[in-house]
């Protein structure tokens, strides 16, 4: 499976509601539409490991020459059918039911529309094993080694697309567990860090889409078993 698809300038990924409180609470998760999930290898073994769930039913190689994708943050890749073009390795999307014409995570499960969430309310399905980008945003570490927000706009995508519209209000460092956040970043930058040393020895000798299930198997499979 791939795609090409044009995202913001804006951060990374996605959320969920952790407590009645969070900004995600009614939310209709702009976030798992408008962003592609960037996924480590890891992600990808707990995905198939814990949901059972083959690769090619929730991975998915983008086009990705601007960047806007990976965002400095995820490696890119290159195929031996189409060398030249780098490629960002991210879940897979499919069409909203409820904004027509838009994408959103195949993993974000709709719920209605009513007078009280006009945007409709969708949650993850799988939460306990979502990708590390997941758990990640909003939190960064600032300049000060200390837990932060990124930069949120008003829309993930360009246009004004309510299905894009991220976050109700503005997040506060209150909203975050500054223990769980460290720990996730520091996660996240290991095995990202895993994906680019990867990604460096597959753009040597670029091979076909087709085998990378099986690489990502053999490189991070058994290491996740230890
Ligand atoms: S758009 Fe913001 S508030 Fe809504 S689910 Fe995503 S992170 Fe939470
Ligand atoms: S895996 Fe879950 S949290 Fe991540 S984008 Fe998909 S629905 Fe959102």
């Amino acid at each position: 499976m791939e795609k090409s698809l044009s995202t913001s300038d804006a951060s990374l990924t996605i959320l969920q509601p952790e407590a009645n409180d969070s900004p995600c609470t009614g939310c209709h998760s702009g976030c798992c539409r408008a962003f592609i999930v960037p996924l480590t290898g890891y992600d990808m073994i707990r995905i198939m490991t814990n949901l059972e769930l083959p690769f090619w039913e929730f991975v998915c190689r983008y086009a990705d020459e601007s960047g806007e994708i990976a965002k400095g943050i995820a490696p890119h890749f290159h195929f031996d059918d189409d060398p030249e073009t780098p490629f960002t390795i991210g879940l897979l999307q499919d069409a909203s039911t409820h904004f027509p014409e838009t994408q959103k995570c195949q993993f974000l499960k709709e719920h209605e529309k009513n007078d009280e969430h006009p945007l409709g309310v969708a949650n993850c399905s799988i939460y306990e094993d979502r990708p590390m980008a997941c758990r990640l945003f909003p939190a960064r570490l600032d300049e000060q080694n200390e837990i932060g927000i990124v930069n949120i706009p008003k829309f993930g995508r360009a246009g004004s697309n309510p299905a894009y519209q991220l976050c109700p209000r503005d997040w506060t460092t209150e909203d975050i567990d500054a223990e769980v956040a460290r720990r996730d970043i520091g996660n996240t930058a290991t095995e990202m860090q895993q994906m680019h040393l990867l990604a460096e020895r597959w753009n040597a000798s670029p091979r076909s889409w087709l085998l990378f299930p099986d690489v990502i198997q053999m490189v991070f499979g058994n290491a996740a078993q230890n």
